[in-house]
Parts: C-alpha cells; sequence; structure tokens
C-alpha cells in the first residue's frame, strides 16, 4: 500500500487550512417584489419564480 512518506507538520496543516473560510451568500433580487432571494428559487415573499406565481404564500 503507498503511503505519505512523511506526516504532514503542523505549519504546513496550518497553511493550508488558512485557506478555508466561509464566503458570504450569493443573493439575487426578486424582480416581482425587489425582496432579497436566493438566485433560481421561488421568492420567499411572494411565492414568484420568473413571472409566475408558485407557491402561494400565507400570511400570518
Ligand atoms: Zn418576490
Amino acid at each position: 500500500m503507498p503511503n505519505p512518506k512523511r506526516r504532514f507538520s503542523h505549519a504546513k496543516q496550518g497553511k493550508r487550512r488558512s485557506q478555508r473560510k466561509l464566503t458570504a451568500l450569493d443573493t439575487s433580487l426578486c424582480p416581482k417584489c425587489e425582496e432579497v432571494k436566493l438566485p433560481h428559487r421561488v421568492c420567499l415573499n411572494c411565492g414568484y419564480y420568473g413571472n409566475r406565481e408558485i407557491v402561494v404564500v400565507e400570511e400570518g
């Protein structure tokens, strides 16, 4: 079984992990109600996707 010759040092491990970070979510605006929504998803505010109502949003 091939195996790595040496383990990664803590410094090397830290350098690799220093590149890992969370990024802000990508968002787009609903063309109908101009609320912030996730792209390629039904708008949570008005229930529209494109120019069609997909989901009927219940109030309260
Ligand atoms: Zn909307």
